[in-house]
């Protein structure tokens, strides 16, 4: 097994039963590829003066955080297309706390904790 796919199948285990019953829904499937038909290039990638196509679409800032906030984790307004090396970077980021954005708020049970960047 090479290093990204060992990281990658550590990355999918942190999903929770929550969060593989929504990537597998079919509001999901035809969300998201209706985003990448729109939206096929990595936005990432794009930044960085690169031209890469997407291969799945992204939740910024992430589902749980929209589901907290009480935002629809299906509104395109929260949606990114990005390519798989840009997706594993940014899923290790916000899983070893280094989000980019000044504040993350996670959901645990009933309760809400705000961390501050
Ligand atoms: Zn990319």
């Amino acid at each position: 097994m090479n290093k990204n796919r060992e990281r990658f199948s550590q990355l999918d285990r942190n999903k929770t039963i929550e969060d593989r019953a929504f990537y597998s829904s079919t509001a999901w499937a035809q969300a998201s590829k209706h985003h990448r038909i729109n939206n096929p290039l990595c936005i990432q990638c794009k930044r960085a003066g690169r031209i890469t196509a997407a291969t799945l679409v992204h939740h910024n800032p992430d589902r749980r955080v929209l589901m907290a906030r009480g935002e629809s984790p299906l509104d395109p307004a929260y949606f990114e297309s990005l390519c798989t090396p840009c997706h594993n970077r940014e899923l290790s980021q916000r899983q070893s706390g280094c989000d980019n954005s000044n504040s993350i708020d996670i959901v645990l049970g009933n309760q809400i904790n705000v961390f501050k960047g």
